[in-house]
């Protein structure tokens, strides 16, 4: 543990994060090294809780505009997590790992209902628990999950990991002249609507002290560098 900046983290991945190349779905190759950067955090002996959206399977808000009923698209959407859950929990499995996934919503023939003293058991026991289904209620996203388990688990620090190296001015896929932020506060994320996490997220964080770093997940190690005291990404925090 000496030299790490702290003990427990909440990694929030995007569903996107493990479909590779291709344009939807999961892919392997991609869940296993994300799986592996996994490991060895947990190896070096930092407790991870993770959360992975869904929007490579589906988006509630996507497929409610092509005519489904939201709340029912959102509970498509909250099962996709689950689905990228479970893929996750198998490749870690695979590289020895022990891991449970624990569901907002109940499907416990499949993983466990989440229940928050024994998520944190898990953790303290080096498991790495993820977290499914998102909070389990619809309209809201997985970066309010993020923030809400994070808080729960009283993690030291929410890492949102991204396709991109932090926060930008505007998109730098765009605009060449977008400026990346080493650091900010919430209120300069919520103000200027900088593309960070949805509102309900980055206030709920904001309230309640959490540190958010956003980092780029496809720079291999970059995790475990932030970890050792690495300058990686952008810093948001309550100011
Ligand atoms: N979702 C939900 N409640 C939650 C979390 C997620 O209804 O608490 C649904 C919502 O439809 C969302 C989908 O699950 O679009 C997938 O999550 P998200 O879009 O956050 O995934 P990501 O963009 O991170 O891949």
């Amino acid at each position: 543990m000496k030299g790490l900046i702290c003990k427990r983290i909440l990694l929030k991945l995007s569903g996107e994060a493990l479909m590779g190349e291709q344009g939807n779905g999961i892919d392997a190759g991609t869940v296993k090294r994300l799986a592996s950067e996994i490991r060895e955090l947990s190896r070096v002996g930092i407790e991870v809780g993770v959360v992975i959206g869904g929007g490579n399977i589906l988006r509630g808000a996507e497929k409610a505009s092509e005519g489904l009923d939201r709340i029912t698209s959102d509970h498509m959407g909250m099962l996709a997590t689950v689905i990228n859950g479970l893929a996750m929990q198998d490749a870690l499995e695979n590289l020895g790992q022990n891991v449970r996934v624990m569901s907002a919503l109940k499907i416990n023939q499949v993983c466990e209902d989440y229940i928050r003293r024994r998520a944190v058991r898990h953790l303290e026991k080096g498991r790495v628990v993820i977290f499914a289904a998102g909070i389990g209620n619809p309209f809201f996203t997985t970066d309010s999950a993020a923030s809400l388990r994070a808080i729960e688990i009283d993690a030291g620090l929410l890492i949102k990991a991204t396709k991109v190296d932090g926060v930008y001015s505007s998109d730098p896929k765009k605009d060449p002249n977008a400026r990346l932020y080493p650091s900010l506060t919430y209120d300069q994320a919520l103000s200027e609507k900088l593309k960070v996490m949805d509102a309900t997220a980055l206030v709920l964080c904001r309230d309640n002290n959490m540190p958010l770093r956003v980092m780029n997940i496809f720079e291999p190690g970059a995790i475990m560098r932030l970890m050792q005291g690495g300058n990686v990404g952008s810093l948001i925090e309550t100011g």
